[in-house]
């Protein structure tokens, strides 16, 4: 390709027709999916989709975009796993609000980064303002602050940066000798990006103690009083107790309240991950079930969970934004020490990442244009949905249901009876990956106490109880033609 059409495909004032033409053919492909996908995905399995897939030669491009948007059909669009479908039950994945796939689209294009004042300008305010939004809503005071992540991983693993940061800085001098004392108590039903970033931060490989859970899997704050006392008889310390708002299986809301007390008393830091039940900071019903949270430390909230928004869209918010210059540090060519004297605002001395993504701007969209009582509706929606489930489940026979979510989430499985019953496990396994195969829904698989459960996440408020009554009838439906040929006399066989 020759250097002038080289630049013809840079967005440039030269090019923004073709920007604008371009944009609009996407917009229409992607938009005539939607409107039409009758399956939330087709059940390509890899060893179909891969050939197609390394068969496009990357170093022969088509030139033409509209030939690339048609090739684009064969390698991902007619295949690709669509959240907005009512029958898309599996994951944490929502649809997303038109509003913030705006903000997508310009801030793509703008391509502003976050790290200095200089990259982004009205960025910069525009991120600091929804971080306060955030912090108010959670009921954190005027010293809060936090920065936008890629995620609630992320989050959780600059939160605990800074809990050992401050836990460090209190048992004196020697850092190497502390690190291996550090624990952290979480809950067995909290996020395994807690393990992660404990292995990231140097932490000892048994540094996270799993903290006991009721029947409704949250912390049980006596277990919680054993493990801080546990640890402190070993001579351990605890440099953060890690609360769960939303379990991502469960949707458990652990005892905020009694959590905090207990932090408070122990002078630990409590961390609370909100990446799933972050949602209800937007409901006009149900925001008392995160009563408490205003006592954290720290707070992972995930915009690209509960708040319908695109992948990427988290943030940290710490209840002491000087608690945040752990993650500082000054480059001569980026934020030197005298800008932050000069009072100039950067994100990048709060942040792990340096050139980062603008996507504030979808949440920014999406309360000027849907305002936040909207979105706390949809997530209510969704809630109420999912013990419309549990109900169903609970009624029916075929099923087991476990503890009724507090948020979106539905765990349960098929139970065979009689002979078939040692085939539970299988069964469900099996029904999960034919449900998928079919295309006809997708729904998650996981374990409770060792067996293999099904589970709906629901995020989707075009899910009505019949879509979820018949994506039972289809599990039943795979599960009992499994137990058929499971349980069938070996002499069907011979004949
Ligand atoms: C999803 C989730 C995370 C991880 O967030 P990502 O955005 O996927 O990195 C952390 N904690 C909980 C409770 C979650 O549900």
């Amino acid at each position: 390709m020759p250097l002038s059409d080289a630049r013809a495909h840079l967005l440039t004032n030269d090019t923004a027709d073709r920007y604008r033409r371009l944009l609009n053919e996407g917009v229409d492909r992607v938009a005539a999916r939607i409107a039409t996908t009758e399956r939330p995905c087709s059940g390509v399995t890899p060893d179909v989709l891969a050939p197609i897939v390394d068969s496009v030669d990357l170093d022969r491009p088509l030139g033409d975009p509209l030939a690339a948007l048609a090739e684009l059909e064969d390698v991902y669009l007619r295949d690709a796993v669509y959240f907005h479908h009512p029958r898309y039950l599996a994951h944490l994945n929502c649809p997303v609000v038109i509003p913030a796939v705006l903000g997508e689209a310009i801030l793509a294009a703008v391509n502003s980064s976050m790290d200095t004042w200089d990259q982004s300008a009205g960025g910069t305010l525009i991120e600091r303002r929804l971080v306060d939004w955030t912090a108010r809503r959670i009921g954190f005071g005027p010293a809060a602050d936090g920065v936008f992540t890629s995620g609630g991983s992320q989050s959780n693993l600059q939160a605990l940066l800074l809990a050992r940061e401050e836990a460090l800085a209190a048992t004196g001098p020697s850092r190497a000798a502390a690190l291996p004392r550090l624990r952290i108590l979480a809950s067995a039903a909290g996020h395994f990006s807690v393990q992660k970033s404990a292995k990231l931060l140097g932490l000892a490989p048994d540094a996270v103690v799993a903290v006991g859970v009721d029947a409704d899997r949250r912390m049980r704050p006596v277990a919680l009083d054993r493990e801080l006392a546990r640890c402190r008889e070993r001579g351990q310390v605890v440099m953060a107790v890690v609360a769960t708002a939303g379990t991502t299986d469960f949707g458990s809301i652990d005892p905020l309240p009694a959590i905090a007390e207990r932090c408070a008393a122990a002078g630990v830091w409590l961390h609370v991950d909100a990446a799933y039940g972050c949602g209800l900071l937007a409901s006009t019903t149900r925001r008392h079930l995160l009563a408490g949270i205003e006592r954290a430390d720290s707070v992972t909230v995930d915009y690209h969970k509960s708040f319908f928004q695109p992948v990427s869209s988290s943030a940290l918010v710490v209840a002491d934004g000087r608690r945040l210059r752990h993650a500082t540090y000054h480059a001569d060519y980026l934020n030197p020490a005298r800008m932050a004297e000069q009072r100039i605002p950067n994100q990048v001395d709060k942040s792990l990442q340096t050139t980062r993504r603008f996507d504030a701007l979808k949440l920014w969209m999406t309360l000027r244009i849907m305002g936040a009582d909207a979105i706390g509706a949809l997530f209510d929606d969704v809630v109420d949905r999912a013990a419309a489930a549990w109900d169903l489940l609970a009624e029916d026979p075929r099923f087991e249901v476990v503890t009724r979510s507090a948020l979106s989430t539905v765990v349960f499985r098929y139970l065979p009876t009689g002979a078939g019953r040692v085939h539970a496990d299988a069964v469900n396994l099996h029904a999960r990956e034919a449900l998928a195969a079919s295309g006809a829904a997708v729904v998650a698989a996981t374990k409770v106490d060792g067996r293999h459960f099904l589970k709906f996440t629901l995020l989707n408020p075009e899910t009505t109880v019949e879509d979820i009554a018949t994506v039972l009838e289809l599990i039943a439906g795979h599960a009992e033609a499994y137990v058929a040929r499971a349980t069938a006399p070996l002499l069907a066989c011979t004949a």
